[in-house]
């Protein structure tokens, strides 16, 4: 795909949430684009910061960490969010980079985050990853479990959790897993879903879907991971 592709489907992807909100009678301006990014290079993503976009999803730090601090340099107010499995390890530099994290599923996670967090200062949105399927290979906190984790991060951790996000199985309907998600959100009071992807992000926002996280339809086929 070529650069002028991915502003065209940055494009129709915007006008795609735009009729989705209109349908199911929500406010626009309440659902957040989430463009990832991932895989894509520094000179992919350019021409779509141009274009206006500002909030992107990468899945791997050290992906992140070579491709995002020049373009911020340029693009001061862009803003990125950690949607890949985030290693212990890796905590500080996250905090560092990242504005918002999609995937605390863990209480040695919770721990190494609010510690970082306290030593920077710095604070990122934080969302609980969820397993609605239930997939052995998948990250996230099975739904039984969710409210004890959140309890955990406040009362153990003191963070603050803004929001639940989840990636339904490849093979199933995703609207059963979107539905859940927000009945899992509203019960402990969370604001943020981040649901949705490029072929599913229509049903999400008809489940209350506030971030949609859409890579292919915007930049194209990746031909990595
Ligand atoms: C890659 C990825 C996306 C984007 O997927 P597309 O199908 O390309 O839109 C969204 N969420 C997560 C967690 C991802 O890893």
């Amino acid at each position: 795909m070529s650069e002028s592709d991915a502003v065209e489907g940055l494009r129709q992807v915007r006008e795609s949430i735009r009729r989705s909100a209109s349908d199911y009678d929500r406010d626009p301006a309440s659902i957040t684009l989430v463009a990832v990014s991932k895989t894509f290079p520094a000179e992919a993503i350019e021409p779509v910061l141009a274009a206006g976009q500002r909030v992107f999803g990468e899945n791997y730090v050290q992906e992140a960490k070579a491709k995002w601090p020049a373009l911020r340099e340029r693009y001061p107010d862009a803003e990125l969010h950690m949607i890949g499995p985030l290693q212990s390890n890796k905590a500080r530099e996250a905090v560092e980079l990242f504005d918002a994290i999609h995937t605390l599923d863990r209480p040695s996670l919770a721990e190494a985050l609010a510690k970082e967090i306290a030593k920077q200062g710095r604070t990122p949105r934080l969302l609980v990853q969820v397993n609605t399927g239930e997939e052995p290979q998948k990250g996230g906190v099975i739904p039984s479990e969710v409210d004890a984790f959140l309890e955990a991060c406040r009362t153990e951790y003191g963070l603050t959790v803004e929001g639940l996000m989840c990636i339904p199985p490849a093979e199933h309907p995703p609207s059963p897993h979107f539905a859940l998600l927000n009945t899992i959100a509203k019960r402990n009071g969370l604001t943020m879903l981040s649901m949705g992807m490029s072929a599913d992000f229509d049903a999400a926002i008809q489940l209350g879907a506030t971030h949609v996280r859409v890579g292919s339809a915007i930049f194209g086929t990746r031909t990595k991971a």
